[in-house]
């Protein structure tokens, strides 16, 4: 999951960075209100953190741009502790969640989790798809046959995690690597190739399916 964070206090910014790499997400920092308007409109985030006292442009306008441009990306605000009318403004202005500073890490992650769970509207609990069970927390995946479950690298834990949310749709390789890397990795469709692999070797060839000059469909032999 690509994740835009908007933050421009610094020691905040590089502390939620390792904790959101960490959940498995790949992350992308604005340090001002133009840069992340910028940047939500020319890359396809999956989510979005967005502090409302900013530089140059305040996360309000940044996000009401956003909106009247049809931008429907998931965005979660930042607000002061007990100000509630930031919270009003916010939804107002299109917000689909807050948190008030300072908060937990752990309950910023559970709100990013409902938030992500919301848009591809299933029920809560493990994602489940093409005879996989999927648990975030610990980046492990289960076959749901025998019951075996398998550790994952950060990167296998992305992919997978990206196809479990779009099951038996096609995905092109520019779509996988825009959401599995970060703005700054280096997005080789080879180096794809090879993650996809590795996913068949441990949980079976028919996992993924191949359409050749279109992209990678997960759990296509099923009905
Ligand atoms: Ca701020």
């Amino acid at each position: 999951m690509r994740l835009l964070l908007v933050e421009d206090d610094a020691l905040l910014n590089s502390r939620l960075r390792s904790d959101l790499e960490r959940a498995g997400f790949a992350v992308d920092v604005a340090k001002n209100g133009v840069d992340a308007e910028f940047m939500g409109e020319s890359e396809p985030y999956d989510v979005v953190i967005l502090d409302l006292g900013l530089p140059n442009r305040s996360g309000l306008d940044v996000l009401r741009h956003w909106r009247a441009a049809g931008n429907s990306v998931p965005v979660l605000i930042l607000t002061a502790r007990d100000a509630w009318h930031e919270k009003v403004d916010g939804f107002k202005a299109g917000a689909d969640d807050y948190l008030g500073k300072p908060f937990h890490v752990a309950e910023l992650l559970a709100r990013l989790q409902a938030l992500l769970r919301r848009g591809v509207a299933r029920p809560p609990g493990l994602l489940q798809a093409a005879g996989l069970e999927l648990d975030e927390d610990t980046q492990t995946a289960r076959l749901l046959t025998t019951g075996e479950t398998f550790e994952l690298t950060g990167t296998e834990f992305r992919l997978l995690r990206y196809f479990m949310r779009h099951p038996g749709q096609v995905l092109s390789k520019s779509r996988l690597a825009e959401h599995v890397y970060d703005f700054d990795a280096e997005r080789d469709s080879n180096v794809l190739e090879v993650y996809i692999n590795r996913l068949r070797r441990k949980f079976g060839r028919d996992l993924i399916a191949t359409r050749r000059g279109q992209g990678y469909i997960l759990g296509a032999g099923e009905g």
